[in-house]
C-alpha cells in the first residue's frame, strides 16, 4: 500500500462509519428516516470506492458487471416488493451477506494456503467465525424465506429429540472449529465446518413457527453482521469491522426489543415452536355475543363521536387499506372529531410495519401514538375503530393468566365507550387464540376485507 493509500483509505473508512452511525440515528424518527437512510447510503458508496481503491485489484471488469448485475436486480425488486413481503426481502439479505462474508473467509483460507503461508491464530479464527457464522446465516435466512414466501410449509416442523440433535450437531460444529484453527492448511477440515454449519442453519430454523420468522429474521441479521465483522479482521478491513459490528449490536437489540413486546424470551422463540399445535379455543375468557353492524351503522356512530383511536394491526397491511383508513380519518378530523392512530410495537410482521404504513398514505406523523402513551386515553375516547388487529388489542393478554399470551403489553381498546373492529371472520390472529374483545357488550364486528370495508364506511359517512 502506497503511502497516500495508508492515510486516506483509513480516513474514508472512518467518514463512512460516521455516515452509517449518524444514518442509524436518523432513522429513529420517520421524519429523518430518509435523510438517515441517504446519509448511510452515501456512506455505503464512500465505502465501497475506498475498497476499490485499497486492494491490489488486476481486473475491474468482473467487478463492474457484479455490480451493474447486482444493482438491476436489487432495484427492481426493491420496487416490486410488496410491503407484506418486506420480511422475506430482508432475509434474503441476510442470507446472501451472511454467505459472502462465509465466502469471503473461506476464499483468504484457501488463498493461503494455496500460498504455502497457512494463517496463523490471529488470522484463522476469524476465517473460522466468518465462515461458521455466514453459513449458518445463509441456510438459515433460506428457511426464513422459504416459510415466509410459502415455498414451504410456515408452520413449525418438529420431531422427538430435536433438541438433543441439535445440540449434538453443534457440539461437533465447535469441535470441527476448533481443530481447523489449530490445523488450518487442511482444507478438508474448512469444507465439512462449511458444510455442517450450514445443516445447523437448516435444522435451528425449521423448528420456528412462520409467524415468529420476523424475530428470527432480526436475530439472523445480527449474525450476518457478526459475519461481516469477523470476515473484515481476515482481510484487514476496518470498514467491514465497523459497519459489521453496527449490524450486530442493532440486530440484537432490535430482536430483544421484538421478543419484550410479546413477552416472550428469545429462547421461547427459537426453541418453543410457537404454532405447532393450534390453542384456538383453549384458554380464552370470551362469554357472551357476537354483534355484527354494517358500514352505515359504523358510519352513523363514528359521525356522533368526538374523539376516534384508529388502531391498525396486520390485516390493515393484508388488504392495503391504509390509504382508505386515512380517507376516512381525514374526513373525521374535518368534521372536527379529534383522531388519533394507536401504534403497537408488535402490530403486523415487523417493526415498525404500521408507521411504514400509514407513513405511505400520508398520515400526519404527529396522528401515530405509540401504546404506552394512548393507552390512558382509551377510557375517555367515543370510538376504537379497530382494522385487521387482533392480537395486539386481546383483553385476555392482560387479564386472564392461563392464555397462551398472558403478559403481552396490549393497546386496552376494550376501555373506549364503543369498539368497532374490522375483520373478515372469528378467526384468530397470529397468537391462535380467541379474543374475547369480539363479546364484549360495547364491541361490534364489522365484517370484511378491510378495505372493502373502510371504503364503504368512508362513503356512508360522505353521505350524512
Ligand atoms: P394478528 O395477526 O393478531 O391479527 C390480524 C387479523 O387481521 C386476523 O385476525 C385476521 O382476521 C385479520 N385480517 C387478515 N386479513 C384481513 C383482511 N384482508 N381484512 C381485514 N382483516 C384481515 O395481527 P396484530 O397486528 O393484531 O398482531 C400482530 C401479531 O404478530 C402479534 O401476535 C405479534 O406478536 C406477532 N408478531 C409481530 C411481529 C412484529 O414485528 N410486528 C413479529 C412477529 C410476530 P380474519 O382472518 O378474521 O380477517
Amino acid at each position: 500500500m502506497s503511502a497516500l493509500s495508508a492515510t486516506w483509505i483509513p480516513l474514508a473508512y472512518l467518514v463512512a462509519s460516521a455516515c452509517f452511525i449518524l444514518g442509524m440515528k436518523r432513522l429513529s424518527s420517520p421524519k429523518t428516516a430518509p435523510s438517515g437512510n441517504m446519509l448511510a447510503a452515501v456512506g455505503m458508496f464512500i465505502a465501497i470506492v475506498a475498497t476499490l481503491l485499497d486492494q491490489e485489484i488486476v481486473r475491474f471488469e468482473g467487478i463492474v458487471a457484479g455490480a451493474v448485475v447486482g444493482a438491476v436486480i436489487g432495484g427492481i425488486t426493491a420496487y416490486r416488493v410488496q410491503m407484506t413481503a418486506m420480511p422475506q426481502m430482508v432475509a434474503a439479505f441476510n442470507g446472501f451477506g451472511g454467505g459472502a462474508s462465509a465466502l469471503v473467509a473461506g476464499a483468504e483460507l484457501i488463498r493461503l494456503d494455496l500460498a504455502g503461508t497457512p494463517p496463523d491464530l490471529v488470522v484463522s479464527i476469524p476465517i473460522v467465525l466468518g465462515t461458521v457464522i455466514g453459513a449458518v446465516t445463509l441456510t438459515g435466512s433460506g428457511i426464513a424465506f422459504a416459510k415466509l414466501q410459502e415455498l414451504m410449509s410456515g408452520a413449525p416442523t418438529v420431531y422427538p429429540g430435536q433438541q438433543i440433535v441439535n445440540g449434538l450437531l453443534s457440539l461437533g460444529l465447535i469441535a470441527l472449529a476448533v481443530t481447523l484453527v489449530l490445523a488450518p492448511e487442511d482444507l478438508r477440515l474448512f469444507w465439512g465446518l462449511l458444510a455442517l454449519a450450514g445443516l445447523l442453519g437448516i435444522l435451528l430454523v425449521i423448528p420456528i413457527g412462520g409467524a415468529d420468522m420476523p424475530v428470527v429474521i432480526s436475530l439472523l441479521n445480527s449474525y450476518s453482521g457478526l459475519a461481516a465483522c469477523a470476515t473484515g479482521f481476515v482481510i484487514n478491513n476496518q470498514g467491514l469491522v465497523i459497519c459489521g459490528s453496527l449490524v450486530g449490536a442493532s440486530g440484537i437489540i432490535l430482536t430483544q426489543i421484538m421478543c419484550r413486546a410479546m413477552n416472550r424470551s428469545l429462547a421461547n422463540v427459537l426453541f418453543g415452536a410457537f404454532g405447532a399445535a393450534p390453542t384456538a379455543g383453549v384458554s380464552t375468557s370470551a362469554t357472551g355475543t357476537v354483534k355484527a353492524g354494517t358500514p352505515d351503522d359504523a358510519a352513523m356512530i363514528l359521525d356522533a363521536a368526538r374523539s376516534v383511536i384508529i388502531v391498525p394491526g396486520y390485516g390493515l397491511a393484508v388488504a392495503q387499506a391504509q390509504h382508505a383508513v386515512r380517507e376516512l380519518g381525514t374526513l373525521l378530523l374535518e368534521r372536527g372529531i379529534n383522531v388519533r392512530y394507536a401504534i403497537h410495537p408488535v402490530a403486523g410482521r415487523m417493526p415498525g410495519h404500521m408507521n411504514v404504513l400509514l407513513a405511505e398514505a400520508d398520515v400526519p406523523y404527529e396522528l401515530l401514538v405509540e401504546m404506552e402513551e394512548i393507552n390512558s386515553s382509551f377510557p375517555r375516547t367515543d370510538v376504537a375503530l379497530v382494522i385487521g388487529a387482533n392480537d395486539v388489542t386481546n383483553p385476555d393478554a392482560r387479564d386472564n393468566p392461563s392464555s397462551p399470551i398472558y403478559g403481552m403489553p396490549i393497546l386496552e381498546v376494550d376501555r373506549a365507550t364503543t369498539v368497532m373492529v374490522c375483520k373478515r371472520s372469528m378467526n384468530t390472529g397470529f397468537a391462535g387464540v380467541d379474543n374475547p374483545l369480539y363479546t364484549l357488550p360495547q364491541t361490534m364486528m364489522l365484517f370484511g376485507d378491510a378495505k372493502d370495508t373502510a371504503e364503504k364506511v368512508l362513503r356512508s359517512a360522505k353521505d350524512l
